[in-house]
Protein backbone atom coordinates (compact mmCIF):
# COMPACT_ATOMS: atom_id res chain seq x y z
CA UNK A 1 0.00 0.00 0.00
CA UNK A 2 1.41 3.22 -1.04
CA UNK A 3 1.56 6.62 1.05
CA UNK A 4 -1.21 8.69 0.39
CA UNK A 5 -0.51 11.98 1.96
CA UNK A 6 -4.83 13.57 2.20
CA UNK A 7 -4.68 16.70 4.75
CA UNK A 8 -3.43 20.46 4.38
CA UNK A 9 -2.88 22.74 7.42
CA UNK A 10 -5.36 25.11 8.35
CA UNK A 11 -6.95 27.02 11.20
CA UNK A 12 -4.43 24.74 13.36
CA UNK A 13 -5.83 21.20 12.37
CA UNK A 14 -5.07 18.78 10.20
CA UNK A 15 -8.34 18.83 7.28
CA UNK A 16 -8.85 16.92 4.36
CA UNK A 17 -8.50 19.57 1.35
CA UNK A 18 -11.22 20.56 -0.71
CA UNK A 19 -9.22 19.35 -3.74
CA UNK A 20 -9.12 16.31 -5.18
CA UNK A 21 -6.05 15.34 -7.33
CA UNK A 22 -3.81 13.35 -6.83
CA UNK A 23 -0.16 14.05 -7.49
CA UNK A 24 2.52 10.99 -7.79
CA UNK A 25 5.50 11.43 -5.27
CA UNK A 26 8.61 9.80 -6.80
CA UNK A 27 11.77 8.61 -5.10
CA UNK A 28 14.19 9.67 -7.65
CA UNK A 29 17.22 7.24 -6.47
CA UNK A 30 14.78 4.39 -8.19
CA UNK A 31 12.80 6.45 -10.25
CA UNK A 32 9.59 4.58 -8.73
CA UNK A 33 6.12 5.82 -7.63
CA UNK A 34 6.35 5.70 -3.44
CA UNK A 35 2.93 7.32 -2.81
CA UNK A 36 0.72 9.91 -3.88
CA UNK A 37 -0.43 13.62 -2.33
CA UNK A 38 -4.03 15.40 -2.41
CA UNK A 39 -3.59 19.00 -3.53
CA UNK A 40 -5.25 21.74 -2.21
CA UNK A 41 -7.15 24.07 -4.42
CA UNK A 42 -8.26 27.88 -4.51
CA UNK A 43 -10.98 27.15 -1.72
CA UNK A 44 -8.06 25.80 0.71
CA UNK A 45 -6.15 28.83 -0.62
CA UNK A 46 -8.78 30.86 0.24
CA UNK A 47 -9.44 29.20 3.70
CA UNK A 48 -6.09 29.23 4.66
CA UNK A 49 -6.07 33.01 3.99
CA UNK A 50 -8.87 33.70 6.03
CA UNK A 51 -7.54 32.22 8.98
CA UNK A 52 -4.30 33.78 9.06
CA UNK A 53 -6.41 36.66 8.41
CA UNK A 54 -8.19 36.20 11.87
CA UNK A 55 -5.37 35.30 13.57
CA UNK A 56 -3.04 38.60 12.31
CA UNK A 57 -4.45 40.96 15.10
CA UNK A 58 -3.31 38.67 18.39
CA UNK A 59 -0.05 37.26 16.74
CA UNK A 60 0.98 41.07 15.72
CA UNK A 61 0.57 42.25 19.13
CA UNK A 62 2.71 39.68 20.60
CA UNK A 63 5.83 40.75 22.69
CA UNK A 64 9.23 40.13 21.43
CA UNK A 65 9.09 37.54 24.14
CA UNK A 66 6.74 35.79 23.11
CA UNK A 67 7.62 35.42 19.99
CA UNK A 68 10.86 34.21 20.84
CA UNK A 69 8.88 32.01 22.76
CA UNK A 70 7.39 30.38 20.02
CA UNK A 71 10.27 30.34 17.98
CA UNK A 72 12.16 28.47 20.64
CA UNK A 73 9.08 25.85 20.59
CA UNK A 74 9.11 25.60 16.96
CA UNK A 75 12.93 25.09 17.14
CA UNK A 76 13.00 22.38 19.77
CA UNK A 77 9.74 20.50 17.67
CA UNK A 78 11.77 20.71 14.35
CA UNK A 79 14.83 19.03 16.18
CA UNK A 80 12.94 16.18 17.55
CA UNK A 81 11.53 15.63 14.28
CA UNK A 82 14.84 15.74 12.72
CA UNK A 83 15.54 11.88 11.62
CA UNK A 84 11.92 11.90 10.28
CA UNK A 85 13.05 14.72 8.04
CA UNK A 86 16.23 13.32 7.34
CA UNK A 87 14.28 10.47 5.93
CA UNK A 88 11.78 12.42 3.79
CA UNK A 89 14.86 14.26 2.61
CA UNK A 90 16.70 10.82 1.29
CA UNK A 91 13.61 9.18 0.32
CA UNK A 92 11.68 11.78 -1.49
CA UNK A 93 14.82 14.50 -2.57
CA UNK A 94 17.58 11.67 -3.20
CA UNK A 95 19.91 14.85 -0.96
CA UNK A 96 23.48 12.76 -0.12
CA UNK A 97 23.33 11.78 3.64
CA UNK A 98 26.41 13.52 4.18
CA UNK A 99 24.90 16.85 3.84
CA UNK A 100 23.80 17.10 6.91
CA UNK A 101 23.62 20.94 6.68
CA UNK A 102 19.91 20.32 4.98
CA UNK A 103 18.79 19.15 7.90
CA UNK A 104 20.59 21.24 10.51
CA UNK A 105 20.12 24.24 9.03
CA UNK A 106 15.85 23.02 9.04
CA UNK A 107 16.76 23.45 13.13
CA UNK A 108 18.77 26.67 12.74
CA UNK A 109 16.59 28.56 11.36
CA UNK A 110 14.56 29.12 14.30
CA UNK A 111 18.04 29.78 16.54
CA UNK A 112 19.15 32.35 13.46
CA UNK A 113 16.00 34.01 14.10
CA UNK A 114 16.32 34.35 18.22
CA UNK A 115 19.46 36.14 17.60
CA UNK A 116 18.35 38.56 14.90
CA UNK A 117 15.38 39.51 17.37
CA UNK A 118 16.84 39.71 20.91
CA UNK A 119 19.18 42.70 19.56
CA UNK A 120 16.38 44.11 17.41
CA UNK A 121 14.61 47.65 17.61
CA UNK A 122 11.02 48.06 16.35
CA UNK A 123 10.75 51.37 16.91
CA UNK A 124 13.98 54.01 16.26
CA UNK A 125 14.15 57.75 16.49
CA UNK A 126 14.78 60.18 13.68
CA UNK A 127 14.85 63.61 14.25
CA UNK A 128 11.01 64.25 16.00
CA UNK A 129 9.42 61.36 14.53
CA UNK A 130 9.21 57.73 16.36
CA UNK A 131 9.70 55.17 13.36
CA UNK A 132 7.41 52.28 14.79
CA UNK A 133 8.14 48.84 12.31
CA UNK A 134 4.95 47.18 12.12
CA UNK A 135 4.07 43.64 10.66
CA UNK A 136 2.89 44.23 6.79
CA UNK A 137 0.23 41.82 7.39
CA UNK A 138 -0.44 38.03 5.88
CA UNK A 139 2.47 36.75 4.05
CA UNK A 140 2.49 33.86 1.63
CA UNK A 141 5.79 31.57 1.45
CA UNK A 142 5.72 30.21 -1.89
CA UNK A 143 8.90 27.31 -1.42
CA UNK A 144 10.35 25.20 -4.17
CA UNK A 145 11.59 21.71 -3.76
CA UNK A 146 15.32 21.93 -3.44
CA UNK A 147 15.73 22.21 0.11
CA UNK A 148 11.39 22.32 1.40
CA UNK A 149 12.31 21.62 4.77
CA UNK A 150 14.83 24.75 5.25
CA UNK A 151 12.78 27.44 2.76
CA UNK A 152 10.08 26.76 5.06
CA UNK A 153 11.28 26.94 8.37
CA UNK A 154 13.61 29.74 7.52
CA UNK A 155 10.59 31.84 5.79
CA UNK A 156 8.29 30.91 8.63
CA UNK A 157 10.51 31.88 11.59
CA UNK A 158 11.34 35.13 9.97
CA UNK A 159 8.09 35.87 9.02
CA UNK A 160 6.47 35.08 12.85
CA UNK A 161 9.43 37.44 14.54
CA UNK A 162 8.17 40.22 12.71
CA UNK A 163 4.76 39.87 13.74
CA UNK A 164 2.92 38.19 10.67
CA UNK A 165 0.82 35.36 9.97
CA UNK A 166 1.25 32.67 7.49
CA UNK A 167 -0.11 30.79 4.44
CA UNK A 168 2.74 28.25 3.12
CA UNK A 169 2.84 27.18 -0.25
CA UNK A 170 5.55 24.46 -0.58
CA UNK A 171 6.09 22.54 -3.77
CA UNK A 172 3.88 20.05 -4.58
CA UNK A 173 6.81 17.60 -5.22
CA UNK A 174 7.83 17.74 -1.89
CA UNK A 175 5.01 16.93 0.22
CA UNK A 176 6.72 13.75 2.41
CA UNK A 177 9.04 16.47 3.54
CA UNK A 178 5.91 18.87 3.76
CA UNK A 179 4.49 15.74 6.14
CA UNK A 180 7.43 15.61 8.56
CA UNK A 181 7.68 19.38 8.70
CA UNK A 182 4.22 20.19 9.38
CA UNK A 183 3.80 17.70 11.84
CA UNK A 184 6.90 18.78 13.77
CA UNK A 185 5.10 22.77 13.53
CA UNK A 186 1.60 21.83 14.72
CA UNK A 187 3.86 19.95 18.25
CA UNK A 188 4.86 23.07 18.86
CA UNK A 189 1.48 24.68 19.49
CA UNK A 190 0.97 27.94 18.19
CA UNK A 191 -2.00 29.72 18.28
CA UNK A 192 -4.72 29.07 15.47
CA UNK A 193 -4.54 30.65 12.49
CA UNK A 194 -0.83 31.86 12.52
CA UNK A 195 0.36 28.98 10.81
CA UNK A 196 -0.68 27.33 7.33
CA UNK A 197 0.14 24.95 4.66
CA UNK A 198 -1.54 24.05 1.77
CA UNK A 199 0.12 21.94 -0.59
CA UNK A 200 -0.57 22.24 -3.90
CA UNK A 201 -0.01 23.74 -7.58
CA UNK A 202 1.71 26.68 -8.53
CA UNK A 203 -0.71 28.15 -11.02
CA UNK A 204 -3.36 27.81 -8.63
CA UNK A 205 -2.86 27.73 -5.13
CA UNK A 206 0.50 29.57 -5.36
CA UNK A 207 -1.35 31.94 -8.00
CA UNK A 208 -4.54 32.34 -5.55
CA UNK A 209 -1.74 33.57 -3.07
CA UNK A 210 0.21 35.68 -4.78
CA UNK A 211 -3.29 37.70 -6.27
CA UNK A 212 -5.46 37.36 -2.85
CA UNK A 213 -6.56 40.46 -1.55
CA UNK A 214 -5.87 39.89 1.95
CA UNK A 215 -2.14 38.72 1.55
CA UNK A 216 0.56 41.63 2.51
CA UNK A 217 3.61 39.80 1.34
CA UNK A 218 5.18 37.50 -1.11
CA UNK A 219 7.87 35.67 -0.10
CA UNK A 220 9.19 33.63 -2.33
CA UNK A 221 12.27 31.16 -3.67
CA UNK A 222 12.45 29.24 -7.02
CA UNK A 223 13.22 29.86 -10.85
CA UNK A 224 13.52 33.40 -12.48
CA UNK A 225 10.96 32.86 -14.35
CA UNK A 226 8.40 31.53 -12.08
CA UNK A 227 9.81 34.79 -9.37
CA UNK A 228 8.33 37.04 -12.93
CA UNK A 229 4.85 35.46 -12.88
CA UNK A 230 4.32 35.67 -9.24
CA UNK A 231 5.63 39.80 -9.31
CA UNK A 232 2.41 40.58 -11.68
CA UNK A 233 0.14 38.29 -9.73
CA UNK A 234 1.22 40.61 -7.10
CA UNK A 235 1.07 43.49 -8.31
CA UNK A 236 -2.74 44.78 -8.81
CA UNK A 237 -2.52 44.59 -4.72
CA UNK A 238 0.59 46.15 -4.64
CA UNK A 239 2.29 43.26 -2.76
CA UNK A 240 5.87 43.59 -1.10
CA UNK A 241 7.92 40.73 -2.19
CA UNK A 242 10.31 39.49 -1.78
CA UNK A 243 12.16 36.68 -4.44
CA UNK A 244 14.97 34.54 -4.45
CA UNK A 245 15.55 33.70 -8.02
CA UNK A 246 18.51 31.51 -9.91
CA UNK A 247 21.83 32.41 -10.53
CA UNK A 248 24.89 31.93 -12.39
CA UNK A 249 27.30 31.69 -9.97
CA UNK A 250 31.16 32.82 -10.82
CA UNK A 251 34.02 30.68 -8.74
CA UNK A 252 37.04 33.11 -9.33
CA UNK A 253 39.85 31.31 -9.26
CA UNK A 254 42.87 34.06 -8.74
CA UNK A 255 46.56 33.41 -9.84
CA UNK A 256 47.70 33.57 -6.42
CA UNK A 257 45.51 30.69 -5.11
CA UNK A 258 46.93 27.60 -3.45
CA UNK A 259 45.37 25.96 -6.04
CA UNK A 260 44.47 21.96 -4.13
CA UNK A 261 42.50 24.52 -1.53
CA UNK A 262 40.74 26.10 -4.16
CA UNK A 263 39.69 23.45 -6.62
CA UNK A 264 38.12 21.47 -4.03
CA UNK A 265 36.63 25.15 -2.86
CA UNK A 266 35.16 25.72 -6.30
CA UNK A 267 33.94 21.97 -6.98
CA UNK A 268 32.15 22.35 -3.61
CA UNK A 269 30.33 25.38 -4.80
CA UNK A 270 29.68 24.19 -7.70
CA UNK A 271 28.10 20.48 -6.43
CA UNK A 272 26.52 21.86 -3.74
CA UNK A 273 23.33 19.91 -3.05
CA UNK A 274 24.25 17.73 -6.06
CA UNK A 275 24.00 21.14 -8.53
CA UNK A 276 20.19 21.76 -7.50
CA UNK A 277 21.45 25.24 -5.66
CA UNK A 278 20.49 28.76 -7.14
CA UNK A 279 23.94 29.94 -5.27
CA UNK A 280 25.78 26.86 -7.29
CA UNK A 281 29.50 28.17 -8.82
CA UNK A 282 29.01 27.13 -12.23
CA UNK A 283 31.59 29.41 -14.11
CA UNK A 284 34.73 28.39 -12.79
CA UNK A 285 37.11 31.33 -14.12
CA UNK A 286 40.49 30.69 -14.44
CA UNK A 287 43.61 32.58 -15.02
CA UNK A 288 44.54 31.51 -18.93
CA UNK A 289 48.37 30.92 -17.36
CA UNK A 290 46.90 28.91 -14.83
CA UNK A 291 44.43 26.68 -16.85
CA UNK A 292 46.49 23.11 -17.70
CA UNK A 293 47.33 22.97 -14.17
CA UNK A 294 43.98 23.40 -13.09
CA UNK A 295 42.56 20.79 -15.26
CA UNK A 296 44.62 18.70 -14.15
CA UNK A 297 44.10 19.11 -10.11
CA UNK A 298 40.59 19.51 -10.88
CA UNK A 299 40.57 16.32 -13.01
CA UNK A 300 42.02 14.42 -10.10
CA UNK A 301 39.39 15.85 -7.12
CA UNK A 302 36.35 14.89 -9.08
CA UNK A 303 37.02 11.91 -8.11
CA UNK A 304 36.06 13.35 -4.90
CA UNK A 305 32.43 14.01 -5.75
CA UNK A 306 31.03 10.73 -6.82
CA UNK A 307 26.98 10.27 -7.56
CA UNK A 308 25.55 7.57 -5.72
CA UNK A 309 22.72 6.11 -3.84
CA UNK A 310 22.23 9.23 -1.26
CA UNK A 311 21.88 7.08 1.67
CA UNK A 312 26.04 5.74 0.78
CA UNK A 313 28.18 8.13 3.36
CA UNK A 314 30.46 8.06 0.13
CA UNK A 315 28.15 9.41 -2.05
CA UNK A 316 28.66 13.56 -2.72
CA UNK A 317 26.01 13.82 -5.47
CA UNK A 318 22.66 12.42 -5.44
CA UNK A 319 20.17 11.66 -8.14
CA UNK A 320 17.77 14.42 -9.90
CA UNK A 321 14.76 14.92 -8.27
CA UNK A 322 12.77 14.27 -11.10
CA UNK A 323 12.81 12.94 -14.63
CA UNK A 324 12.22 16.28 -15.86
CA UNK A 325 15.50 17.68 -14.25
CA UNK A 326 17.33 14.57 -15.91
CA UNK A 327 16.43 15.16 -19.38
CA UNK A 328 17.21 18.86 -18.68
CA UNK A 329 20.69 18.30 -17.29
CA UNK A 330 21.17 15.85 -20.26
CA UNK A 331 20.02 18.88 -22.43
CA UNK A 332 22.40 21.01 -21.54
CA UNK A 333 25.41 18.82 -21.62
CA UNK A 334 24.31 18.25 -25.13
CA UNK A 335 24.43 21.94 -25.78
CA UNK A 336 27.55 22.65 -24.62
CA UNK A 337 29.13 19.70 -26.75
CA UNK A 338 27.15 21.36 -30.04
CA UNK A 339 28.58 24.71 -28.82
CA UNK A 340 32.48 23.59 -28.96
CA UNK A 341 32.72 23.12 -25.32
CA UNK A 342 34.82 20.22 -24.31
CA UNK A 343 34.10 17.37 -21.91
CA UNK A 344 37.16 16.87 -19.25
CA UNK A 345 35.29 14.82 -16.83
CA UNK A 346 31.70 13.32 -17.25
CA UNK A 347 29.68 13.49 -20.07
CA UNK A 348 26.21 12.41 -21.15
CA UNK A 349 24.44 9.67 -20.04
CA UNK A 350 23.69 7.34 -16.50
CA UNK A 351 27.03 7.06 -14.03
CA UNK A 352 28.34 3.50 -14.44
CA UNK A 353 26.83 0.95 -12.12
CA UNK A 354 23.59 2.98 -11.32
CA UNK A 355 21.03 1.82 -14.49
CA UNK A 356 18.01 2.80 -12.37
CA UNK A 357 16.32 6.33 -11.01
CA UNK A 358 17.83 9.93 -12.24
CA UNK A 359 21.56 9.66 -11.69
CA UNK A 360 23.44 12.08 -13.92
CA UNK A 361 27.41 12.24 -14.25
CA UNK A 362 29.08 14.95 -12.73
CA UNK A 363 30.54 16.98 -15.45
CA UNK A 364 33.26 19.42 -15.85
CA UNK A 365 33.16 20.97 -19.44
CA UNK A 366 36.79 23.14 -20.46
CA UNK A 367 36.88 25.51 -23.42
CA UNK A 368 33.94 27.44 -22.26
CA UNK A 369 33.01 31.22 -23.71
CA UNK A 370 30.81 32.94 -21.32
CA UNK A 371 28.28 33.42 -24.31
CA UNK A 372 27.18 29.44 -24.62
CA UNK A 373 24.42 28.39 -23.66
CA UNK A 374 25.92 26.45 -20.47
CA UNK A 375 27.72 29.45 -19.00
CA UNK A 376 24.64 31.69 -19.36
CA UNK A 377 21.84 29.41 -18.33
CA UNK A 378 20.97 28.23 -14.91
CA UNK A 379 21.59 24.38 -15.17
CA UNK A 380 20.64 22.61 -11.85
CA UNK A 381 22.73 19.73 -12.15
CA UNK A 382 26.56 19.16 -11.46
CA UNK A 383 27.89 20.29 -14.54
CA UNK A 384 30.48 23.12 -14.56
CA UNK A 385 32.01 25.38 -16.81
CA UNK A 386 35.77 26.08 -16.80
CA UNK A 387 36.11 29.80 -18.23
CA UNK A 388 39.43 31.32 -19.07
CA UNK A 389 40.76 35.08 -18.16
CA UNK A 390 43.65 37.21 -19.22
CA UNK A 391 43.58 39.80 -15.76
CA UNK A 392 41.56 40.88 -12.94
CA UNK A 393 39.83 43.36 -14.97
CA UNK A 394 38.70 40.92 -17.63
CA UNK A 395 37.86 38.25 -14.42
CA UNK A 396 35.54 40.66 -12.99
CA UNK A 397 33.99 41.53 -16.74
CA UNK A 398 33.28 37.96 -17.14
CA UNK A 399 31.98 37.71 -13.78
CA UNK A 400 29.08 40.19 -14.12
CA UNK A 401 28.71 39.58 -17.90
CA UNK A 402 25.26 37.59 -16.64
CA UNK A 403 21.97 38.11 -16.58
CA UNK A 404 22.37 36.93 -13.07
CA UNK A 405 23.82 38.16 -9.46
CA UNK A 406 22.91 36.16 -6.80
CA UNK A 407 26.38 34.89 -5.28
CA UNK A 408 29.84 34.87 -5.95
CA UNK A 409 33.01 33.05 -4.79
CA UNK A 410 36.44 33.98 -5.00
CA UNK A 411 40.23 32.08 -4.40
CA UNK A 412 43.21 34.01 -3.53
CA UNK A 413 46.35 33.22 -0.89
CA UNK A 414 45.64 37.10 -0.36
CA UNK A 415 42.39 38.14 1.45
CA UNK A 416 43.19 42.09 0.53
CA UNK A 417 43.44 41.39 -3.13
CA UNK A 418 40.33 38.65 -3.10
CA UNK A 419 38.43 41.82 -1.59
CA UNK A 420 39.10 43.98 -3.57
CA UNK A 421 37.75 42.11 -6.63
CA UNK A 422 34.85 41.00 -4.75
CA UNK A 423 33.85 44.68 -3.69
CA UNK A 424 33.64 44.51 -7.80
CA UNK A 425 30.98 41.89 -8.22
CA UNK A 426 27.16 42.00 -8.64
CA UNK A 427 26.63 39.38 -6.39
CA UNK A 428 24.42 39.67 -3.48
CA UNK A 429 26.80 37.83 -1.50
CA UNK A 430 30.65 36.96 -2.40
CA UNK A 431 32.64 34.16 -0.39
CA UNK A 432 36.41 34.52 -0.22
CA UNK A 433 37.81 31.37 0.39
CA UNK A 434 35.12 29.80 1.49
CA UNK A 435 33.88 32.32 3.88
CA UNK A 436 30.16 32.12 5.39
CA UNK A 437 27.88 33.89 7.58
CA UNK A 438 24.23 32.66 7.95
CA UNK A 439 22.75 36.13 9.55
CA UNK A 440 24.37 38.57 6.72
CA UNK A 441 22.27 39.16 3.75
CA UNK A 442 21.06 36.70 1.31
CA UNK A 443 19.41 37.41 -2.53
CA UNK A 444 20.73 38.80 -5.44
CA UNK A 445 21.48 41.96 -7.72
CA UNK A 446 19.52 41.48 -11.15
CA UNK A 447 17.52 38.71 -12.26
CA UNK A 448 18.57 37.04 -9.21
CA UNK A 449 15.67 38.38 -7.28
CA UNK A 450 14.49 41.25 -5.33
CA UNK A 451 15.07 41.99 -1.29
CA UNK A 452 16.99 39.90 0.90
CA UNK A 453 16.53 37.11 3.55
CA UNK A 454 18.09 36.24 6.38
CA UNK A 455 19.06 38.27 9.71
CA UNK A 456 17.64 41.96 10.18
CA UNK A 457 17.75 42.59 6.13
CA UNK A 458 15.31 39.85 6.13
CA UNK A 459 13.45 40.80 9.18
CA UNK A 460 12.75 44.00 7.48
CA UNK A 461 11.29 42.58 4.39
CA UNK A 462 8.30 41.88 6.76
CA UNK A 463 8.18 44.81 8.37
CA UNK A 464 6.51 48.44 7.39
CA UNK A 465 7.57 51.32 8.68
CA UNK A 466 5.64 54.08 10.49
CA UNK A 467 6.49 56.90 11.38
CA UNK A 468 4.93 58.91 14.16
CA UNK A 469 5.30 62.95 14.45
CA UNK A 470 4.68 64.66 17.41
P1 LIG B 1 11.10 24.69 -9.36
O1 LIG B 1 9.85 23.85 -9.30
O2 LIG B 1 11.96 24.42 -10.53
O3 LIG B 1 11.78 24.89 -8.05
P2 LIG B 1 9.43 26.93 -9.69
O4 LIG B 1 9.94 28.30 -9.61
O5 LIG B 1 8.57 26.55 -10.84
O6 LIG B 1 10.70 26.10 -9.65
O7 LIG B 1 8.61 26.56 -8.37
C1 LIG B 1 8.86 27.08 -7.11
C2 LIG B 1 7.55 27.21 -6.37
O8 LIG B 1 6.70 28.13 -7.06
C3 LIG B 1 6.75 25.91 -6.26
O9 LIG B 1 6.14 25.83 -5.00
C4 LIG B 1 5.72 26.07 -7.37
O10 LIG B 1 4.55 25.31 -7.17
C5 LIG B 1 5.42 27.56 -7.26
N1 LIG B 1 4.80 28.15 -8.45
C6 LIG B 1 4.90 27.74 -9.74
N2 LIG B 1 4.14 28.50 -10.56
C7 LIG B 1 3.55 29.45 -9.77
C8 LIG B 1 2.63 30.53 -10.01
N3 LIG B 1 2.18 30.82 -11.21
N4 LIG B 1 2.24 31.27 -8.95
C9 LIG B 1 2.70 31.01 -7.70
N5 LIG B 1 3.53 30.00 -7.41
C10 LIG B 1 3.97 29.22 -8.42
Amino acid sequence: MQNLINHVYIDGEFVTPHGTELFDLFNPTTGKVIGQVQLADEVDANAAVAAAKRALPAWSATSKEERIDALRRLQIAVAARSEDILEAILTEYGAPRRNTYMVDSTVTAFADMIETLESFDFTRQIGRATVELAPVGVAGLITPWNSDAFFICDKLATALAAGCTVVIKPSEMSATQTHAIAQALHEAGLPKGVLNIVTGRGDTVGSAISRHPEVAKISFTGSTATGKIILSQAVDTLKRVTLELGGKSPSVILDDADLQQAVTGALMAGFANSGQACVAGTRILVPESRLEEFLAVATEKMGDFPAGDPRDPGTAIGPMVSEQQWNRVQDYIRRGVDDGARIVVGGPGRPDGLPEGYFVRPTLFADVTNDMAIAREEIFGPVLSVITYRDEDHAVEIANDSAYGLHAYVFSSDPERAHRIASRLEAGRVSINGGYEPLSPFGGFKQSGIGREYGTFGLEGFLEPRSVMV
